[in-house]
């Protein structure tokens, strides 16, 4: 086992990796930029080392300052959590020949599935259902009118290289295409450096419905279960629940007997996450595969008792899967609400001193967070402040107590997106379980 993990990460991930490493009693070394060094994470690690400025390219995912970081410290691993350089293949390459673990599947896989065109495929291989639509990045305006006609409208123009809801544009009709698809590829390129792009149908309000995987290096494969995770806002997730309500059990388990055939194709050895969209008949296509730890892991955590973080460290280590498939049960009703510094009603970030702040708690319910009273939100990096998880015995009392605890839960100094996913728990449509991914923009409307 390690002795000690550098995390390569900030705010309430790098707390939560933090906390793992405590209990396996393996020292922690937290990385930070120069406006991060009153953060909650560089004070709870063991040791800290400032890697550049505010700008993430100057630090987070700036790869020399990581690597010559855990090479001064001593560190035996690197713990990516997830965004930064969680899914860069490159970094994790460099990890490899510094001679430092990287916690996280092989970097050819990471490669592999990074890339959305890549994904598709190994599903496919897999057996996997996709989505119809191109087999590989379109060439040129005729081959993608082409394609478009056969597809049909609505469709979906995607970034090979796209991520975290970026890179997307969905076409209603024929005469926007061949623009669309010009800004697609321009955006790709300025955003990923990679202007090559596919489509696919666009599939109209599907519900996303993602499985948790985890493999080790032993080729042993197991699944912990769905996630429902449809409540978003311009394609990001802003709550999530495990398990999906509303699906018949039959679906749940070729969900779950699918993505194990993908990871035992592909030899996965780490925890992931296969995303699926799924339709109103119940088809389920896969969209792609997420090599890291999902912002909203805990869920599963919940509904199973088991440490993701934890697992994946023993993963890394060269440790057999203490658990097998028939270990792994499902209790409770889990649901998470990501806590964003953002105004509710148009989701413009709301960075800032947070000059009063008090946490919910009581029977069910856990926070993950990154902040404390006085802290101040910088607005360099993502907005995700903390997490707010809630179970119950069953979906309507997990869903009460987030209500009780949304309302416990105090920020001022700030604007979050709390009143939304209040209103949205207090749905009739979020109360009988029917969520689809057009919900929250419907609901905005409403209000
Ligand atoms: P990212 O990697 O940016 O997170 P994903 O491929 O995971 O992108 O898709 C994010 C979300 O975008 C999905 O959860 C869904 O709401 C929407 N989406 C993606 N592809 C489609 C599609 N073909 N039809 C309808 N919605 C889609």
């Amino acid at each position: 086992m390690y002795s000690k993990i550098l995390i390569a990460n900030r705010g309430e991930i790098a707390v939560r990796i933090i906390r793992a490493c405590r209990e396996m009693g393996i020292k922690t070394v937290a990385v930070y930029s120069t406006v991060d060094r009153e953060s909650l994470h560089v004070g709870l690690a063991d040791e800290t080392i400032c890697i550049g400025p505010a700008a993430a390219s100057e630090s987070y995912l700036k790869i020399p300052a990581i690597i010559s970081a855990a090479e001064v410290s001593g560190a035996d691993a690197i713990h990516p959590g997830y965004g930064f350089l969680s899914e860069d293949s490159a970094f994790a390459e460099k990890c490899v020949a510094s001679n430092i673990d990287f916690i996280g599947p092989k970097h050819s896989i990471i490669k592999m599935m990074g890339d959305k065109i890549g994904g598709r495929q190994a599903a496919q291989n897999a057996g996997v259902p996709t989505i119809p639509g191109t087999k590989g990045a379109l060439n040129n305006k005729r081959e993608a009118l082409e394609a478009s006609e056969k597809i049909g409208f609505p469709l979906i123009i995607k970034a090979k290289a796209g991520g975290g809801g970026k890179g997307m544009r969905v076409v209603y009709s024929k005469s926007n295409f061949l623009k669309s698809f010009d800004l697609a590829k321009l955006e790709g390129e300025a955003a990923f450096g990679n202007g090559d792009v596919f489509i696919e149908k666009y599939l109209q309000n599907p519900r996303h419905i993602e499985v948790q995987v985890l493999g080790d290096k032993f080729n042993n494969y197991i699944h912990l279960g769905e996630r429902d995770c449809s409540l978003q806002r311009r394609h990001q997730k802003i709550i999530e629940e495990s398990p999906a309500s509303n699906l018949p059990d039959k679906v749940r388990e070729k969900m779950w007997s699918a993505s194990i055939r993908l990871i035992q194709d592909i030899g996965y050895d780490s925890a992931g996450t296969i995303e699926f969209l799924v339709d109103d008949q119940y088809n389920f296509y896969f969209i792609e595969m997420n090599t890291r730890l999902q912002v909203e892991h805990p869920i599963t955590e919940i509904i199973t008792g088991i440490d993701l973080v934890k697992e994946q460290i023993k993963i890394s280590a060269g440790e057999k899967l203490g658990i097998t498939q028939q270990d792994v049960n499902f209790n409770n009703h889990a649901i998470e609400c990501r806590i964003n510094a953002e105004s509710p009603t148009n989701f413009m970030p709301s960075p800032g001193k947070i000059i009063r702040y008090r946490e919910p708690g009581g029977f069910g319910v856990r926070v993950d967070s990154g902040v404390y009273q006085g802290y101040d939100v910088v607005p360099y990096y993502d907005s995700l402040l903390a997490k707010l998880i809630c179970f119950g015995k069953d979906r309507n009392e997990a869903r009460i107590r987030m209500l009780r605890a949304l309302d416990e839960y105090q920020i001022d100094g700030i604007e979050t997106i709390i009143p939304l996913q209040y209103r949205i728990l207090s749905s009739l449509y979020y109360e009988e379980g029917k969520i689809h991914t057009g919900l929250v923009e419907s609901l905005l409307k409403e209000i």
